[in-house]
């Protein structure tokens, strides 16, 4: 899934003590001299705070200042890992989940964050943030993030684990929980769209509606129309074999389903930012037409219930503005890319085009390791102290796909080998 926070960046430290990998440290030494963000902790007395963090589990034996560190511009808590939409622009690592028999055979491997863990976790980040008085996510003045995803590779709505007591809990749970406790920060919610048919989320659409409506204003909700969808594919894929009715089957499934979520989110749009966001790998058009096919059965869905449409949507309907990117990850093998830049020629992409790659953020995999990732380059640094530490998650090793969405403004060669 797409992590989008509108016009807001990370921003990275330099008192991590985890040890780096050879391609990071080289480019922490390459990019110093560029450096105007690869700053420091706030100046403060470590040694004043040294204790505050007592009782707190997650954190069990670890210095403060390592807290700090690890909590600052902390963007990513991945409930969980893995998703079925299989576009072909998601992360490089990015894989479908596990079957049932990959479970069975290794008892380690996880796809969701225990919720146990996830409890302790954002209950002792609310706790330690409350006793030292300021959002320790969001430790820089000039910082504009106050917002956290849920997800990675992933759509936080399929969130789902049993408590201790074998109680279900899901995404609508755990948006409650990380609202409830960290009352400075705001939750940033994706989808890709949920299948009709599947009643069981579609319920944690309405539970998390509640949600939503209970803390106005504190939730950034994206809705991605996206060409790389696995149905978009096999749309295209069929109009490239002259199947033109085949390809059309594949795209009103895909617009039904989009549609269909859409529309059950209307109870909370008015109390939420709202984002339809854009994705296409062909032009700027042909996603604006998805999208309009898009609004007419939202709009058809809500004539025949009798409800108006929030002002939020129909405005967001009708905006045009989308973004065309460059299949990185996944899709370099699907387009047959077989040059992809290296690490060297990223570096001088980004440079020319002031993309500051000093701007690092954290994230907390569903195992409760912590890696930190300026999107090219993504390392381990710790982990938390809990039980989970144990347990088996993909590696993270391209955070995220929103580089080479950035990247394309810079280099269009390859774009014109796409059509
Ligand atoms: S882009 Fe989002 S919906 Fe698509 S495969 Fe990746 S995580 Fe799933």
């Amino acid at each position: 899934m797409r992590i989008s926070i509108q016009n807001k960046y990370n921003y990275g430290f330099s008192g991590r003590k985890a040890p780096m990998d050879e391609e990071s440290k080289a480019y922490y030494r390459r990019t110093a001299k560029y450096s105007k963000y690869t700053d420091e902790l706030p100046k403060w007395k470590f040694k004043y705070f040294e204790g505050i963090q007592e009782g707190l589990e997650s954190f069990k034996g670890m210095k403060i200042k390592n807290i700090f560190a690890l909590l600052r511009n902390l963007t990513v808590i991945a409930t969980i890992r893995n998703c079925s939409s299989n576009c072909s622009d998601c992360c490089e690592n990015a894989q479908k989940p596990p079957t049932p028999a990959d479970f069975k055979r290794d008892k380690k491997l996880t796809r969701m964050m225990p919720w146990e863990q996830y409890e302790q976790t954002i209950s002792d980040i609310g706790e330690l943030s409350d006793r030292v008085g300021i959002d320790l996510l969001n430790t820089r003045s000039n910082w504009q993030s106050d917002a956290t995803a849920l997800f990675l590779d992933s759509d936080s709505i399929y969130y789902r684990s049993k408590d201790k007591n074998g109680v279900v809990k899901d995404a609508a749970d755990a948006a409650e929980l990380y609202l409830e406790k960290l009352k400075k920060r705001s939750l940033l919610i994706t989808t890709a769209g949920v299948v009709q048919s599947d009643s069981r989320t579609q319920e944690v659409i309405t539970k998390l509606n509640d949600v939503i409506n209970k803390h106005p204003k504190r939730v950034q909700l994206n809705i991605s129309i996206n060409e790389f969808h696995n149905l978009m594919q096999a749309s295209q894929k069929a109009l490239e074999e002259g199947n033109i009715e085949k390809s059309m089957r594949y795209r009103e499934l895909y617009t039904n389903r989009m549609a269909n979520t859409i529309f059950q989110f209307i109870p909370a749009i008015e109390n939420c930012e709202y984002f339809s966001i854009l994705t296409t790998w062909l032009d700027k058009e042909s996603v604006f037409k998805l999208k309009d096919e898009i609004a007419k059965k939202v709009e058809e869905k809500a004539l025949k219930n009798d409800l108006e449409l929030p002002a939020k949507l129909v405005k967001s309907l009708n905006t045009e503005s989308g973004r065309k990117i460059r299949p990185l990850g996944k899709a370099i093998k699907l387009y047959g890319i077989t040059d992809p830049p290296n690490a060297d020629e990223m570096m001088k992409i980004a440079m020319e085009n002031e993309i500051d790659l000093n701007k690092f953020y954290k994230i907390l995999d569903a195992n409760g390791q912590f890696y930190i990732t300026n999107e090219l380059f993504t390392s381990k640094i710790d982990n938390l102290r809990l039980k989970s530490k144990n347990l088996k998650t993909p590696e993270i090793t391209k955070a995220t796909k929103k580089f080479g969405a950035k990247i394309i403004r810079g280099e269009l060669k390859i774009i014109r080998r796409m059509k």
